[in-house]
């Protein structure tokens, strides 16, 4: 298959900019848009509450539920589907291309926010999305030094859009694109390098005895894993985790650790660990974190490109003190 294919870099703040103008631009009022229910949480919120003012309906669906997916767009008016793939913090996988072809049986554009993957580890496009999206604060600026966001599809969308973006602002400053520009150009092999590093402590954290489980989609025990690996040429730089303690105990696991910074984001150099309980789901409820599987013993990691065994080494030292 080939596409013509037109970005449009955004910036300062991915979400409110190419998220919001993808939105505004291809969803008609009245319109409905489906999106899944672990899919990054401000564009949850947006689609939830900035639309429904604008007459736009929404529907959350569980992303590994396939058949209420086709039963409402047998509904016949869905705009728009919109989904992460894989999802922040548990790395689950959609079917992209069976989730296209649903869609574009009942005319339904598919949008997916590929982040977490990278450019380089999967292409939603040539499985049949329509718009791709991208924080390229990660892996594609790759260095924890800018805020941006990218938008891919067919001329005709990105045309749509960029109007949209144009009048909603947010056009990109001339050092955040040097420096995204820059990023790129070391992309390939920072995240091959991710990836390595990445699926190799998976392994070695699933047979370790301190940890509980791991979220990982290129481990063959990951319910995502076939998916995945249908769909992905890596599996990317993130591993979560639980580890067999509570709260304070993994505090003590992350402040034991010496390399990573403590710090949402990920993609970059630099390897970053956060405990999403009490940093990035800290305003969602117990009931909600609990829905949403965000436990107290959760860890994320989001892996650089340090040397693999200054890694293993401080991550196993760290468990020894936790
Ligand atoms: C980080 C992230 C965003 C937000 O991107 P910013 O560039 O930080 O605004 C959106 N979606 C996903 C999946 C992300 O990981």
């Amino acid at each position: 298959m080939y596409y013509l294919l037109e970005y449009v870099l955004v910036t300062p703040n991915f979400i409110v900019n190419a998220i919001v103008a993808t939105l505004l631009a291809l969803v008609p009022p009245g319109g409905h848009v489906v999106t899944t229910t672990e899919c990054y949480s401000e564009a949850r919120i947006f689609i939830r509450e900035r639309l429904s003012k604008m007459g736009i309906r929404s529907t959350f669906v569980d992303l590994n539920d396939i058949e209420t997916l086709k039963a409402v767009l047998d509904q016949g008016d869905v705009t728009l589907f919109y989904t992460d793939s894989p999802t922040n913090p548990h790395l689950k996988c959609i079917d992209i291309k069976l989730v296209a072809e649903l869609c574009h049986l009942k005319g339904t554009l598919v949008c997916i926010d590929s982040t977490l993957a990278s450019p380089i580890n999967q292409k939603p496009l040539t499985l049949g999305a329509d718009i791709v999206v991208h924080s390229a604060t990660k892996y594609i600026a790759g260095h924890h030094d800018v805020i941006a966001g990218c938008i891919s599809g067919s001329q005709e969308l990105i045309k749509t859009i960029r109007a949209w973006h144009q009048d909603l602002g947010g056009a990109i400053s001339p050092d955040a694109a040097y420096m995204i520009i820059r990023g790129l150009k070391t992309m390939a092999l920072r995240v091959e390098t991710q990836n390595r590093t990445s699926l190799r402590m998976a392994r070695l954290l699933e047979n370790h005895p301190k940890i509980e489980h791991v979220y990982y989609p290129g481990l063959k025990s990951s319910p995502w894993h076939h998916i995945a690996e249908s769909q992905m040429t890596g599996f990317g730089g993130v591993v979560s985790f639980e580890v067999a303690s509570d709260l304070h105990g993994v505090m003590r696991f992350i402040d034991a650790l010496e390399i990573p910074f403590i710090a949402t984001s990920l993609g970059g150099c630099e390897s970053l660990v956060q405990q999403p309980a009490v940093m990035s789901f800290w305003g969602q409820s117990d009931e909600e974190k609990a829905k949403n599987g965000i436990t107290d013993n959760l860890v994320r990691f989001s892996f650089g490109i340090e040397k693999f065994e200054d890694l293993r080494d401080d991550i196993l030292q760290a468990l020894e003190k936790m």
